[in-house]
């Protein structure tokens, strides 16, 4: 019972990755490549040990007084240092993927995963492009080495499914106006709207982690889950992964509010055409509600300018970008007059055209 995987590759013994290009795992040192399937085994002896893993787990490993984790690398003995919440990681040592499996079984065991699809050197190549159009972000933010820096981590998230029935009414208008040679005339008419049906949902994602933005990382999606496949620790040889932190109870309130304004929002889209539409009574009630739990593939990038910390964020499955970038003041300016000397010549050349005639 090991409380760390390492996945080697049977021919020369090299800790194997996930590979998102090929999506099968792969030897980074002889190039042989595994399907995920025939790792399948060590997941399922893993999960048969369950709960008793979990509890296993605190006499096993040493931990330190701010809620770290203590481990040895099974392939260079070096001593790693893990946060609590940490289920997949590299040995600072020897760099070889290290899973922590205690932290991925019994109650803790994902449901699904989408996998990575875009490799690192596409998240620095979306990453550059992004920077590079921005004419006011300061040179050393772009430089290479910072760009290196990005991370795909597995991200847990709440995936919930549920129904919701919607009554609502809402109080609309219709304004007529015209006019003869002494009024003009105004007709309102009013309405009331009556709308009633079902709507069902399915995986609406509520992030699990403390530690994520929670609206950097809705702004992220939307994920296409008809990609997720059944978990399987193999997919985070390789990457970083978290645990959840925040439970799917404290993320239903959450997920509640999403829903209930998702419906009325659709609602409310039904009431095209009227001059006002104003919501007098809205009731939505869910039900069927349930939830599986997802580790969802992120690229990420923290960086600190002039004191200041930035984060940007990249969906490893469709690429789709997101982040928060500094302005550089001294470029800032030059734009600026870059931009009113640009004014001032076509000034000067219409005032000359003016001149000819
Ligand atoms: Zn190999
Ligand atoms: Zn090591």
């Amino acid at each position: 019972m090991s409380e760390m995987i390492q996945y080697k590759c049977p021919c020369c013994n090299g800790a194997i990755e996930f590979d998102s290009t090929a999506q099968k795992m792969k030897c980074p040192y002889c190039d042989t490549e595994f399907e995920t399937e025939t790792l399948k085994q060590v997941d399922e002896a893993l999960s048969a040990e369950g709960d008793e893993l979990d509890w296993a787990s605190s006499e096993q490993s040493e931990w330190t007084q701010d809620g770290m984790m203590l481990y040895s690398c099974t392939s260079c003995g070096g001593e790693l240092i893990c946060h609590e919440t940490t289920a997949a990681t590299f040995c600072p040592f020897c760099n070889n993927p290290v899973i922590l499996s205690g932290r991925l079984s019994g109650q803790l065991r994902p449901d699904l995963v989408i996998p990575f699809k875009l490799d690192k050197e596409a998240a620095k190549k979306a990453l550059f492009a992004h920077l590079k159009g921005k004419t006011l972000l300061p040179s050393a933010f772009k430089d290479q080495n910072r760009i290196d820096e990005i991370k795909g981590v597995y991200v847990p998230f709440w995936l919930f499914n549920a129904n919701a029935e919607a009554h609502m009414r809402y109080h609309a208008t219709r304004v007529h106006t015209w006019s003869d040679s002494r009024y003009i005339y105004t007709k309102t008419s009013h309405y009331m709207l009556v709308r009633n049906g079902n709507l069902s949902f399915a995986n609406i994602p509520v992030d699990g982690s403390s530690k994520m933005d929670d609206d950097l990382m809705e702004s992220l999606e939307p994920f296409d889950f008809s990609q997720a496949v059944d978990f399987q620790s193999a997919y985070l040889a390789g990457y970083l992964a978290d645990k959840y932190d925040v439970d799917k109870d404290a993320c239903q309130g959450n997920a509640n509010t999403r829903l209930k304004s998702s419906t009325e929002q659709k609602f409310y889209s039904t009431t095209a055409g009227y001059a006002s539409v104003i919501p007098e009574n809205t009731s939505v009630k869910l039900s069927d509600s349930s939830v599986r739990y997802a580790l969802l593939p992120v690229w990420i990038l923290n960086t600190t300018y002039k004191d200041k910390k930035y984060t940007f964020a990249m969906n490893g499955q469709t690429g789709k970008m997101v982040g928060d970038l500094p302005m550089d003041t001294g470029k800032f300016w030059g734009w600026l007059l870059g931009l009113t000397a640009g004014i001032a010549a076509v000034a000067f050349g219409l005032w000359q055209l003016a001149g000819l005639f």
